[in-house]
């Protein structure tokens, strides 16, 4: 993994995945990691952007469908949508509730949990697309920007604390 000061912004260490990406062992076992997390599940979402990356390899492992968690205008038709506070800046996050089967088991996949706003927001958008959160599942978490706590009593498992 590679560590960047002031990326995108100044104040920001960045905790940039994309060389554990490249690595092909690192990748497999970062995957398998993530994947089974939180026991079986029948979906994994992954929010955009790096999250896409582990959460499709996590679902060809597990057999599973992946929910895409988008940025806004990206998803035609129908969506759901929720706003959410970043460690710089702010987003909203938009799902198709049509591909949450009724009380399917899903499993939130994502690089790096840092205020946990992205986290909360998808966890949200899955219950209100009618699905159970299995837990969420990180690469690294940021521990001093109170990722964990955000998430109250939604189930974390991070691979790296730093
Ligand atoms: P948050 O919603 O504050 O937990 O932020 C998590 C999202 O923002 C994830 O999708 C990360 O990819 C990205 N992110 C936030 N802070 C960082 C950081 N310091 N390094 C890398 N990615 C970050």
């Amino acid at each position: 993994m590679r560590v960047q000061q002031d990326f995108p912004i100044p104040g920001v260490l960045f905790r940039d995945l994309t060389p554990v990406l490249a690595d092909a062992a690192a990748l497999r076992a970062v995957t398998r990691a993530l994947a089974h997390a939180h026991g079986p599940v029948d979906v994994v979402a992954g929010l955009e952007s790096r999250g896409f990356l582990l959460a499709a390899a996590a679902a060809a492992v597990l057999g599973t469908g992946v929910l895409a968690v988008r940025k806004p205008g990206k998803l035609p038709g129908d969506v759901l949508s929720e706003s959410f506070e970043l460690e710089y800046g702010t987003g909203t996050f938009q799902v198709h509730p049509s591909d949450v089967p009724d009380g399917a088991r899903v499993l939130v996949l994502d690089d790096v949990l840092a205020t946990g706003g992205s986290a909360t927001a998808a966890c949200r958008l899955v219950e209100r697309a009618g699905g159970t959160v299995a837990g969420v599942a990180v690469a690294i978490e940021l521990v001093d920007l109170g990722g964990r706590a955000a998430l109250g009593p939604v189930p974390l498992v991070a691979l790296r604390r730093w």
